[in-house]
């Protein structure tokens, strides 16, 4: 029988989704490539990827094959049983990521919520079950769920839902700061070391190996979200790489691109904090499902054919790329970011900037409150880099 839901006055007739997105208006109906096509016929260059998901672009063959003979072979099955998708993925995963274990969940929210949750059982087993308290970053951005909201640093964000998790927030690149934070003895330090929503903002190397070291020296979790700058993104498998194995994480969270669009969060530890979950501790009805795995291999797959040494190449044209229309530009001030994580800075106009730039074709978005982000496919090709550089130095030219 239907039902009738009465709508309130002044919500959205034609989209009965909660109000928290406000949606730009074309209906996109396909995709291909680093393309999209809305239902008038009228092409857009995806430069934003699903906020740094969709890493294969659109309509990519062989996640098509994959997904299509998976749903076709075996779906969901839970948690309870063995699949072999899940578990190759697993390994071939920590392997990447140089981890011991993974936990599967669905999202980077709830990858985060693992870490956080993990970091809290690690002292509790070792005799210190007082040590609750987390410190983040200021700029910080780890989700909207209880636990990875009490340590997103903005505090709109958190403000209209009362209690949090207790957390302190430092800013990137005070050590001192840090460093008393630390010697309270808290639970875990949960940073990204290229900062996404917080404007693209790189940590510094030596900031990244002293937080390890400190954490360390006080017996502090280190995680790492890399949930927007990890999965390749940034040229190497994770953003901490570039520093090297003194700045590597106890526990590492990865979601977006690894999924190319499939729903796909990952929490992976290390050593001691590999085996600290048992059963019952924690679960995920959906997570490291058969569909989302079979993604995910698909996803490594490409990254170890080739994808990987193209965003490299690719990340350090659209930097050089950037760099001249920040030096021909005056509304741009700097530009910043790795690889295909990029971004531009143009103080009090990034906003006019994107809605010029989706005018012009170019899908893009704001990040923090300066910041025009650049969040490509990874299958980006050389053609359209120069396609969206030149559309965006019309833009500049002809609007600011
Ligand atoms: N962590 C970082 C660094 C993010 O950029 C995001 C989302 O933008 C999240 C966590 C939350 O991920 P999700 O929206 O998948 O829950």
């Amino acid at each position: 029988m239907a039902t009738s839901v009465s709508i309130p006055a002044g919500a959205p007739q034609a989209d009965r989704t909660m109000g928290t997105y406000r949606r730009a208006d074309p209906l996109f109906v396909s995709g291909e490539g680093a393309w999209l096509v809305d239902s008038e016929g009228t092409r857009y260059l995806d430069w934003i990827s699903g906020i740094g998901a969709a890493s294969l672009g659109h309509g990519h063959p062989a996640l098509s094959k994959a997904l299509g003979a998976q749903a076709a072979t075996l779906g969901h099955i839970s948690n309870l049983y063995r699949h072999a998708p899940g578990e190759e993925f697993a390994a071939r995963l920590c392997d990447h990521a140089g981890m011991d274990a993974v936990f599967f969940s669905n999202s980077g929210s709830e990858a985060n919520e693992t870490a956080l949750k993990l970091a809290r059982k690690h002292h509790a087993q070792n005799g210190a079950p007082e040590r609750q308290r987390f410190v983040a970053l200021q700029g910080g951005f780890h989700g909207r769920t209880f636990g990875s909201l009490s340590v997103t640093s903005k505090a709109a964000y958190r403000e209209p839902f009362g209690g949090m998790l207790d957390a302190a927030f430092v800013e990137p690149g005070d050590l001192e700061g840090l460093a008393a934070e630390l010697l309270q003895g808290p639970c875990a330090l949960i940073l990204e070391p290229i900062q996404g929503e917080g404007g693209i903002r790189e940590l510094c190397g030596s900031f990244l190996k002293k937080a390890r070291q400190l954490c360390t020296e006080t017996g502090t979790v280190l995680i790492h979200d890399e949930v927007q700058c990890g999965g390749g993104r940034t040229g190497q498998f994770l953003a901490s790489m570039h520093t090297g194995p003194d700045a590597a994480p106890d526990i590492v969270t990865l979601a977006k691109p690894i999924g190319a669009g499939v729903p796909i969060g990952a929490t992976l530890a290390r050593g001691e904090l590999a085996g600290t979950l048992q059963p019952g501790d924690h679960g995920s009805t959906f997570g490291g499902g058969t569909l989302a795995s079979s993604a995910g291999l698909v996803v490594l797959d490409e990254l170890d054919a080739g994808l990987q040494e193209h965003v490299v190449e690719l990340g350090e044209s659209f930097a050089s790329e950037l760099d001249r229309l920040v030096e021909r530009h005056d509304v741009l001030f700097t530009r910043r970011g790795r690889g295909l994580l990029q971004g531009v800075v143009a103080p009090g106009r990034s906003s006019e900037i994107v809605t010029a730039l989706f005018q012009a074709g170019v899908l893009t978005c704001t990040a923090a409150l300066d910041v025009v982000r650049f969040l490509p496919p990874f299958v980006l090709s050389s053609n359209d880099l120069l396609e969206g550089i030149a559309r965006l130095d019309r833009v500049l030219t002809d609007q600011f």
